[in-house]
């Protein structure tokens, strides 16, 4: 069994420089983070260890110092923070702050503003929540609700799939031929290189490893990415989540993982897999497998549903 790894997979440099930040900040002064810092569970357990809290809401802040996320949020909360009398310390990833600025730039010029990613996910909520109207799209159905408007402005969650973001475009071209349809692409740089070097791999593949936190919507991305180019697609959390059986006769598997997944997360997975390859692990019985794991939550190809 051959085993590849994407051309670019794993966390981005606006999750490493946030986990980065928090650490220093912690150091000097107790520090809550305001919801997850990332949508990974065991990115969430280290900080957890080293002491560093999460809030969901401002209520449950027990410190003074309070960090933003790198998916970043409104003027309207960060005023919210500091007139609750916390001190600030933001880790917004830039290119979310580039995303910030095109719906800005937008709006000041007069088109309605519309952005393409899920509703109530944190990021769109901060590209949404200082806006007087808007409407955020992830569907052609979504776009066939729409009013109609002489001018549209759109841009998209920076995680969201390029060639989807621009589908969703087009349609919304098509759909209202007499609006004008202004679109600045948002689409982070890391997240296009993941999702095209996903595609790459999954070609290559006959089955594909994603690892990523169960709420992660980049990882999700992946997933739904892959398995359009390979039938047998796996999302993981942990090597624990790996199963023997997936590897059956399998020529080439390939790894890949979300901008929020450790190195140390991959590396496992990695591991696991080389050691099945050379034959150090062997399969367990089906009982045992049963007993052991009776569902697991992540042996799906395309997840149904997911929150964020
Ligand atoms: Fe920044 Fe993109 Fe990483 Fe989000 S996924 S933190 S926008 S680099």
């Amino acid at each position: 069994m051959k085993i590849i790894r994407a051309e670019h997979l794993g966390m981005c440099f606006g999750v490493r420089d946030a986990i980065q930040l928090a650490l220093e900040q912690s150091q000097s002064e107790p520090l809550t983070i305001l919801g997850d810092l990332v949508h990974n569970e065991t990115v969430l357990a280290d900080l957890n260890a080293r002491g560093i809290r999460v809030a969901r809401e401002l209520s449950g802040v027990g410190t003074h110092t309070v960090m933003i996320t790198a998916h970043g949020t409104s003027w309207k909360t960060m005023r919210t923070v500091r007139d609750s009398g916390f001190k600030i310390v933001e880790a917004t990833c830039p290119l979310v702050h580039v995303a910030h600025r095109a719906v800005a730039k937008l709006v000041t010029e007069g088109y309605f503003p519309i952005i393409i990613g899920k509703r109530g996910h944190v990021e769109v909520r901060g590209l949404t929540e200082d806006l007087e109207d808007f409407d955020v799209v992830l569907s052609e159905e979504d776009i066939l609700e729409l009013k109609e408007r002489a001018r549209f402005g759109v841009a998209a969650q920076t995680t969201q799939p390029i060639e989807k973001v621009r589908a969703l475009v087009d349609c919304l071209r098509q759909r209202f031929p007499n609006s004008e349809v202004r679109f600045i692409d948002t689409v982070c740089q890391p997240t296009k290189q993941r999702q095209n070097a996903a595609i790459e791999l999954a070609q290559q593949s006959d089955v594909v490893v994603v690892i990523g936190g169960a709420h992660s919507n980049n990882t999700h991305e992946l997933v739904k990415t892959c398995s359009r180019y390979c039938e047998r697609v796996h999302h993981v959390q942990t090597v624990e989540d790996l199963r023997v059986e997936w590897f059956e006769n399998v020529e080439v598997v390939g790894v890949t993982a979300g901008t929020s997944t450790p190195d140390k997360s991959i590396k496992h997975v990695e591991d696991w897999l080389e050691g099945l390859a050379e034959r150090k692990i062997q399969a367990p019985s089906p009982k045992l497998q049963r007993s052991t794991n009776p569902q697991n939550p992540m042996n799906e190809a395309v997840p149904a549903e997911h929150r964020d």
